[in-house]
This record gives C-alpha cells, sequence and structure tokens, in this order.
C-alpha cells in the first residue's frame, strides 16, 4: 500500500482441499480483517490445480476484489459460481493451463471466456493462465532441436502470454486470422501420425482380468523365491544408484557431444559397473545392483528410449524449490520398440554369482514426472506407459535376472487433492504397477520403492501393488512410518531404509542397529531386507563406502542374535 499497489493477488490453492469448519472461519475472519485494514487496496485470490468445490460459497463470499479460477483443471465451477458471484466482483479466468506445454484451444477459452462476459460484462473479467507460470519452461523459441510439427503444438510461459493477449485480441477485434491459425494447429495435432499408433492401441485393448495378477498368491511366491534365491535372514541391499562422479557425468557429456563413440562410451560403463558389482561382493552385500551409471535421471532415462516422447533443450522447471528438471514431453501412443536396461543388468550379472536386481522406473513415476497429453485420461497414458515397462520386465527376466525392482517414487504424489477423488487414482495407479509387474513367474522376484511418505492412509493401495518387496524411506522418522505397515499386518517383504542418504553422515552401526531392532519388533523378522532410505547417486564414495559397511555389520550382528533367540 506504503508503495502505491492498488492490486495485490493472495495465492489460496489451500481453498481447493477439503477444509473444516474451523478453517473456513480463519478465512473469512483473516480476509475481514484484511479489507477492513486497506480499503483502499483491491485483493485477488487465486484458487488453482482444482475446482473450489464445495468451497464455492466461502470463496465467492470473502469481502476481496476479485476471484481466480483455475477454469482448466476445473470448467465446471463457471456455471457453479457466476450465479452466485456478488455483485461488483471480478473474476479471474484460468484459462491457459499453467502445469502443462500444450497451445491453447482458443475455441474453448473464448467460449467460456463469453459466458462470463455475458454474465457479468466485460470490465469484470480478465483473462489468465490457470496457475503460476512456474511450472512450465521459459521459452519455446530456443527449441531448434525439436520436430518442428510437434513445436508447433507447444506453448511455453513466453508463448502462454502471448496467447492470452490472442485471446483478447480475438474477443475484442474479432480478428479471426488468429482463431483459424490456432484450429489449424489443434487439427494437425489430433490428426498427425506421430501420435497415433494402432499397435498399441490394439495391445492395449488386449489388456484383461489376466493380466493385473500374478500366477499365485505371495505365500506361494516367496516359497518358490526362496528356493530358487537364497537369501540369508536380513538380506541387504541397495535402492539402485551408486555416486554419479564428476568422471560418470562427463562421459554422457563427451558422448553427446561426440567426443566419445558409443562404443568406448559403453565400455567405460561396463568398467563402472564391473568396479561396483566387485565393490558389493566383497562388502558382502547379499543383492547387487549394476548403479544404474548410464542414467541422467530415473524420468528422461527411459522417455529417451521409449517412442512417444520429445525432448527439449532447456526445457527446465523448478522441482522441490531447489532442483531443476527436464521433463520430458509425451506427446503420443508411447511404446516400447528395444530393450532399455538389459544389456547393463546382464553384463552386471555375469560379474557375480550373487543376484543382481534389475532397475525400472514405473509408469505412475514416468507418468507424473514428464509433461503429458492432454488429449487423453492420465490413466490411458499410464497404461500405455505400463505396457512398455512391462516388456521391459519380461525382456530382464528372460536374460536370467530374478529380482526387478520398479521404482514408484511418485506414487503418493500423484494423489488428488481431495480425499474424494482418491479412490479412481489409487485403482488405476495400482492397476498400472500390477500389469507392468505381473507377467513374471513366481520365482521371479518384483521389487518396488518409495521415497518419503506418508503410508498410513493409503496402506490397502500398498497391499494391492502386490510387490514381493517393498523399500521405503524410515530413518528420519526413527521407523515410525513402519507402524502403517504393522498395524495393516502388511503381509510381503519390506526393506524400511536404516540410513539417511541426503546427508553425507556415516551412520554407525549401532544406529543402525537400533533401528533394525525396531523395525523388527513390528514386523515379522522373516520378512526384513536391510538397505539404505534411497538411492546414493548424490553421495560421494568415500561416506557410500563406509556407510553400507556399517550397514552390512549391523544385518550381521542382527542374524547372529536372531538365530540365538530362535
Ligand atoms: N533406483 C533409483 C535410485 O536408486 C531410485 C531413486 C528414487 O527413488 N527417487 O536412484
Ligand atoms: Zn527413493
Amino acid at each position: 500500500e506504503k508503495n502505491g499497489a492498488d492490486w495485490i493477488q493472495l495465492d489460496e490453492p489451500f481453498l481447493v482441499t477439503d477444509l473444516a469448519y474451523r478453517q473456513k472461519e480463519a478465512y473469512i475472519n483473516a480476509y475481514g480483517k484484511l479489507s477492513r485494514q486497506f480499503p483502499q487496496i483491491k485483493f485477488l485470490i487465486a484458487s488453482y490445480f482444482e475446482s473450489l468445490g464445495n468451497n464455492i460459497a466461502l470463496a465467492s463470499s470473502l469481502p476481496v476484489s476479485a476471484l481466480h479460477l483455475d477454469l482448466v483443471n476445473a470448467p465446471q465451477q463457471l456455471n457453479e459460481i457466476l450465479p452466485i458471484v456478488p455483485k461488483e466482483m471480478v473474476l479471474s479466468l484460468g484459462v491457459i493451463n499453467g502445469r502443462n506445454i500444450w497451445k491453447n484451444d482458443y475455441s474453448r477459452s473464448i467460449k467460456l471466456i463469453k459466458q462470463a462476459i455475458n454474465k457479468l460484462g466485460r470490465e469484470r473479467v480478465m483473462i489468465a493462465p490457470s496457475s503460476s507460470l512456474l511450472h512450465v519452461p521459459v521459452d519455446l523459441d530456443y527449441e531448434d532441436k525439436l520436430d518442428p510439427e510437434i513445436k508447433n503444438w507447444l506453448a511455453f510461459s513466453k508463448q502462454k502470454l502471448n496467447e492470452i493477449n490472442e485471446i483478447y485480441r480475438i474477443i475484442e477485434n474479432k480478428d479471426d486470422s488468429l482463431l483459424t491459425k490456432n484450429k489449424a494447429a489443434k487439427k494437425s495435432r489430433e490428426l498427425s501420425s506421430l501420435i497415433h499408433n494402432e499397435i498399441v492401441k490394439q495391445n492395449t485393448a488386449a489388456v484383461s482380468k489376466n493380466d493385473f495378477a500374478r500366477k499365485s498368491s505371495f505365500a506361494e511366491r516367496q516359497k518358490k523365491q526362496r528356493a530358487k534365491i537364497s537369501l540369508p535372514l536380513f538380506p541387504t541391499t541397495t535402492i539402485g544408484s551408486f555416486p554419479q562422479t564428476d568422471d560418470i557425468r562427463r562421459l554422457r557429456n563427451k558422448l553427446k557431444k561426440g567426443e566419445l563413440t558409443s562404443e568406448q562410451y559403453e565400455n567405460d560403463i561396463k568398467a563402472a559397473i564391473e568396479s561396483v558389482i566387485y565393490w558389493q561382493d566383497e562388502a558382502g552385500l547379499d543383492v547387487l545392483v549394476h548403479g544404474e551409471f548410464e542414467r541422467n535421471d530415473m524420468v528422461e532415462y527411459f522417455g529417451e528410449m521409449l517412442e512417444g516422447f520429445a525432448f527439449t533443450s532447456n526445457g527446465w522447471v523448478q522441482s522441490y524449490g531447489s532442483r531443476c528438471v527436464k521433463p520430458p514431453v509425451i506427446y503420443g501412443d508411447v511404446s516400447r520398440s528395444k530393450d532399455m536396461t538389459v544389456k547393463w543388468s546382464k553384463f552386471a550379472q555375469s560379474k557375480t554369482q550373487k543376484p543382481v536386481k534389475g532397475m525400472l522406473t514405473g509408469p505412475v513415476t514416468i507418468l507424473q514426472w514428464s509433461f503429458i497429453r492432454d488429449d487423453q485420461p492420465r490413466s490411458e497414458t499410464a497404461m500405455l506407459i505400463t505396457l512398455a515397462i512391462r516388456d521391459e520386465v519380461l525382456a530382464l527376466e528372460k536374460a536370467g535376472i530374478q529380482i526387478i525392482q520398479i521404482d514408484e517414487p511418485a506414487f503418493r504424489e500423484g494423489l488428488p487433492l481431495r480425499k474424494q477423488d482418491w479412490q479412481e487414482y489409487l485403482d488405476w495407479a495400482v492397476k498400472a504397477f500390477r500389469v507392468a509387474s505381473a507377467g513374471v513367474q513366481d520365482e521371479t522376484q518384483i521389487h518396488t520403492h518409495m521415497c518419503y511418505s506418508e503410508f498410513n492412509d493409503i496402506i490397502k493401495s500398498i497391499a494391492d501393488l502386490d510387490a514381493d518387496v517393498i523399500t521405503i524411506e524410515t530413518s528420519r522418522s526413527q521407523m515410525e512410518l513402519l507402524g502403517a505397515f504393522a498395524n495393516f499386518k502388511y503381509p510381503n517383504e519390506i526393506g524400511p531404509g536404516v540410513y539417511d542418504i541426503h546427508s553425507p553422515r556415516v551412520p554407525t552401526v549401532d544406529e543402525m542397529l537400533s533401528l533394525l531392532k525396531k523395525a523388527s519388533a513390528l514386523l515379522p523378522v522373516q520378512n526384513l531386507w536391510v538397505n539404505p532410505d534411497c538411492g546414493l547417486k548424490t553421495r560421494k564414495w568415500l561416506e557410500t563406502e563406509e556407510s553400507l559397511k556399517n550397514m552390512v555389520k549391523a544385518a550381521l550382528i542382527l542374524r547372529r542374535m536372531t538365530n540365538f533367540n530362535v
């Protein structure tokens, strides 16, 4: 106010969640106070990501000048709010997608805007992106490596601002050439042969009940797996990646720049795999991994190998506040035309007598961490990715890999904001995991991994995944998260992380031992695994070696104690 602002926007995405009575009351009090204290300021409340739902009456009753609605994710709420919007309140219509990278469908947006103008008059209607543009890359203009056909379907932040301007011009000046051009881009995408793959569509249609479940029950599988893969009590393993050193990153860079032939690159990666296998063997780990040295990122790596994905050169977006990622763009029917991981896993397995765990990113995580198609439901795109991952699982099995891990760190993150929408998501997300994993023989052990996650309210779905082993992040919570599994009497095997990989600190044997004892008190000991919280790619070698050696020692001590007690 002191600096002369007329308008102030307050972001309130909390308004699209389930609110308790006292929370609603807090809104009324807070905004009442604000508006009384700053009568000159026009406040705009921005809601986004989902519908205001049953908070619509609350939101529109607040003493503010304008209310912003996400009409990309929840267009129907316009019908609900128009009859009750107070006199003089301005509506800001979020018609441009702030979270995805597709060109706007002008006809659809204009229809919504005109509906609002008819009721409120043009002075009381604003046109905006659905949410902040933080979630999309900055500028499409610099993407000179993208297929021009695909590029013509996209809009990044800068282009989205221009779209707002164009929509305004179409409405104001009836500049139909802009509309015609937009329609043509839309048509080109709908009809493009790049998007549609008949074989993929047939395969998806052919998925049936048989594909949703393993051949036998977990108890049956566990017996067969124990007969085939001999492991001690409290088997030790890791989550997949080993330190991504500068040397490893340099290899990838050199390959990209053409300074290394793919043969040289392959040999260097194999050398890294060989040495990490020997190291694990010697350290006494029971289930080994190949180290994931060939992967830039757990989603990008798979996207680059699958059909239906495109990549940007500069399409960085912020993730988790401090990190940046370059999500792939899923534009078409996803399919797998070649092996993605088999070569590396097979090579690793050839270097040891111990089992090597194959390592894949799961369909839900690939979906969550990509820009996805907006021309079909999320669940359908998930099923396409699922079938591609299933094929890779089967190829690994065929190549002699007996243990396969399908990582789903983003499983919980995919939940809708409102509880009433959860079940629908959980149903298809669980189905995706089951279809991806259920094709293998009983003797093949399927693992999954999830990062920091609350399990209490989704434990039934976690159990429904029916993974033979799940590894989770539990060390920072001192095994508290295991409570959900214990209360549920979770039947399958579980590896609660015994040390925090986000810190360089080397945990002592005693610390890990006491965590493992806690876990043993909660769950049947014959179902427990010993592993770190997550992958080790951000760690240095020195601390990794020491930590894992201590972890193996802790497992040995516990084994001795338990056998003694039995
Ligand atoms: N397998 C992956 C790794 O070890 C899992 C990473 C994750 O859960 N985010 O890096
Ligand atoms: Zn993790």
